[in-house]
């Protein structure tokens, strides 16, 4: 196992992680927040701060730290071989194009028409891979927080329930056909449950992603082989909540 950030991170992380559990509501709170910054480690980015550069965004814990729901092996693949490779393949596309490299990623998949036509394609398989992977990537960790803050009651208020969400979400990532993604989102003022194929995502059609799935079978096959239902069941067992209220607040004003 290949490890990329140090265990004393994991091991705070898991005490933060109980801390968040007992105190409940501590999800939504501005505290809960800043501890979790304090032990992520900064992403690097040639955007502006807070968006999406194009180099490959570090994880928040080691390749290991989702076992045995992600094994470390596929997560070492999909993080730096696969999604390194959406990155490499979009700045190949963009070179002769300083401007639309410069816009960042997120801008070229919420509007492809300033994207020439000759590369529109590309662009939208690569920099939506990479915007789909860095997005997934901090909505999955080994510890989960809460499901009971203000997107609990949301999601309660769109489903009727918890339960009934996460059926319809599962049934949305089991009934992709191919390659592709499960998302729930906001779009037009709504949380709904969105499937897309290959790296598409909600930002081309005026959605934000609040917790995204990816169920391409490199995300799974190795561990779960043509089993993508328990890769799916598994998927709610490292689903960071902390991180899905805040995309969905991020939502909420975006
Ligand atoms: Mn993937």
């Amino acid at each position: 196992m290949k490890a990329n950030s140090p265990m004393s991170r994991r091991e705070a992380l898991k005490v933060l992680g109980a801390g968040a559990v007992a105190a409940g509501l501590a999800a939504v709170t501005g505290k809960s927040f800043a501890a979790d910054a304090a032990a992520a480690p900064a992403a690097p980015v040639a955007a502006p701060a807070g968006s999406l550069g194009w180099e490959l965004p570090p994880l928040g814990f080691a390749y290991g730290a989702l076992e045995p729901h992600i094994d470390a092996r596929t997560m070492e693949i999909h993080h730096s071989k696969h999604h390194q490779a959406y990155i490499t393949n979009a700045k190949k596309l963009l070179e002769g194009h300083p401007d639309l490299l410069a816009a960042g990623p997120e801008a070229l998949i919420r509007d492809f028409a300033q994207v020439p036509e000759g590369i529109r394609t590309g662009i939208r398989n690569n920099a939506g891979g990479h915007v789909n992977h860095a997005f997934f990537w901090k909505v999955i960790a080994p510890d989960t927080g809460a499901s009971i803050g203000q997107l609990g009651v949301a999601i309660a208020g769109a489903f009727g329930s918890m339960d009934e969400f996460k059926k319809q979400f599962s049934a949305a990532a089991l009934k992709r056909f191919g390659s592709g993604w499960a998302w729930l989102a906001m779009k037009g003022g709504a949380l709904q449950v969105l499937s897309t194929a290959n790296q598409d995502s909600p930002l081309s059609d005026g959605a934000h992603p609040v917790i995204g799935l990816d169920v391409w079978e490199h995300a799974y096959y190795l561990h779960y082989q043509n089993r993508r239902a328990d890769y799916v069941a598994a998927f709610w067992n490292v689903l960071n909540w902390t991180q899905a209220e805040r995309n969905y607040h991020a939502a909420l004003t975006g």
